[in-house]
């Protein structure tokens, strides 16, 4: 049975990534480590550094260089605080292991979420780490979500670690059983990624455990939809999928928790799929963490002159700048469309496919304000309007005077 939620957006174009492997960028010209309030840099600038050494604390989590080069020290970039090293262009690594020797039934929750903390496991769909949810849903969740799907049709990285990393999502997946106390994980996708289904099924098949989930092919995913489709709940505003005893994780930070805890090294590198018709060379990468975003656009031979790279999803994402953020799963470089936007049809497609059950139009009208706070941005009504209407930016517009 294919499981659905309601509204949303069907994709006009799939991806064309899901059949290129995931190539690993080893080294980069230079990484930003986003740096919290408590950071503390526990080496001085100008050391020598290899991939893997220790560079501070921040936020309660051990910071790792993503390369070998030369630490900067912690620096002010665009108003945020990085731990930045710059790159000396070789690949060296620290070859320090802690490998995990005991089996996982010997591990508590607390030797789990430890170790999480210690290999520095982030979670991207958060933004948080790891360990803090682990902490949050143990003994609390009766269920874990791996949320394979992609955050926009163009993007294939979450398919690929399926195919590639299967063996280390059912072990983290067994890892975030043990250490939450739920009692049963549930992968779920797209449809029509069998290859994906198969390819787990393969390393796992205890369906007291493990389940599958066929998802429809629409987008937003999110907390949201994954909640409606999977559970028939719809989650209250500021409510997390936590509140009814659901973990939802996505398959990179499994896999992270997994491998790090198996090889005993930190988790260097992220995963994303670099897409869309603004892009020279579409590649899925394993990339260092923190690696810039112009570093980024020059691995896929640049992006076309009328191009920029939005995160995530062509839905609602922002400009990417910088570097690569901890959220960020998938780069699309989208050419600029010149759409003039003209009188509303009245057509009905803005509130047909609005997740939350709003009607867009309504919402800017001066009576309705108050319905801008149940908005959650996920721009499915701007995108499919024919006449072009900017409605989500004019609801942020809205929002913003109600702020005022
Ligand atoms: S009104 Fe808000 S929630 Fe509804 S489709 Fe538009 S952006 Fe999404
Ligand atoms: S989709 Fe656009 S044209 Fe259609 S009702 Fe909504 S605002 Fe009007």
């Amino acid at each position: 049975m294919i499981l659905s939620f309601p509204g949303g957006v069907k994709p006009q174009e799939r991806t064309r990534l899901g059949k290129s492997n995931t190539e690993i960028i080893r080294t980069c010209s230079a990484i930003c480590l986003a740096a919290e309030g408590d950071a503390v840099a526990l080496i001085a600038a100008g050391t020598p550094v290899l991939r893997a050494t220790l560079l501070g604390e921040s936020g309660g989590m051990p910071v790792y260089s993503s390369i070998a080069g030369d630490f900067r020290g912690i620096m002010e970039l665009e108003g945020r605080n990085y731990f930045v090293v710059t790159s000396n262009g070789s690949e060296g690594e620290e070859q320090t292991r802690f490998p995990e020797q005991r089996a996982i039934t010997e591990l508590t929750s607390g030797d789990i979420a430890e170790s999480a903390r210690r290999f520095a496991v982030y979670e991207p769909r958060y933004s948080l780490p790891l360990f803090k949810l682990i902490e949050e849903a143990s003994g609390k969740c009766r269920r874990i979500v791996i949320d394979c799907t992609e955050t926009d049709p163009l993007s294939a990285i979450n398919y690929r670690l399926c195919i590639e990393h299967a063996h280390e999502l059912v072990g983290g997946a067994k890892l975030l059983l043990r250490a939450t106390g739920a009692l049963k994980c549930v992968f779920a996708a797209e449809h029509y990624r069998k290859n994906a289904f198969a390819s787990i099924l393969k390393y796992e098949t205890d369906e007291k455990l493990f389940a599958i989930a066929e998802l429809e092919e629409k987008y937003p995913y999110g907390d949201r939809a994954i909640m409606e489709s999977l559970y028939l709940k719809t989650l209250a505003q500021n409510e997390r999928p936590t509140d009814h005893g659901v973990l939802v994780i996505s398959p990179e930070a499994a896999i992270a928790l997994y491998t790090s805890m198996r090889d005993g090294v930190p988790t260097l590198d992220r995963y994303i799929s670099v897409c869309g018709n603004g892009v020279n060379k579409q590649r899925n990468l394993r990339v260092p963490r923190g690696i810039t975003i112009h570093d980024i656009k020059e691995l896929c031979g640049g992006l076309e002159s009328d191009a920029s790279l939005i995160e995530n999803s062509l839905l609602c994402g922002k400009r990417a700048s910088g570097a690569l953020s901890d959220a960020t799963r998938a780069l699309i470089a989208a050419k600029k469309e010149n759409r003039i936007a003209s009188e509303c049809t009245s057509c009905g497609l803005c509130a047909e496919v609005c997740p939350m059950r709003l009607l867009p139009l309504d919402i800017l009208s001066e009576d309705k304000l108050a319905w801008t706070k149940s908005c959650i941005s996920c721009g499915a009504c701007e995108y499919i309007c024919p006449s072009a209407i900017p409605l989500l930016r004019l609801i942020d517009r809205k929002r913003g005077k109600t702020e005022d």
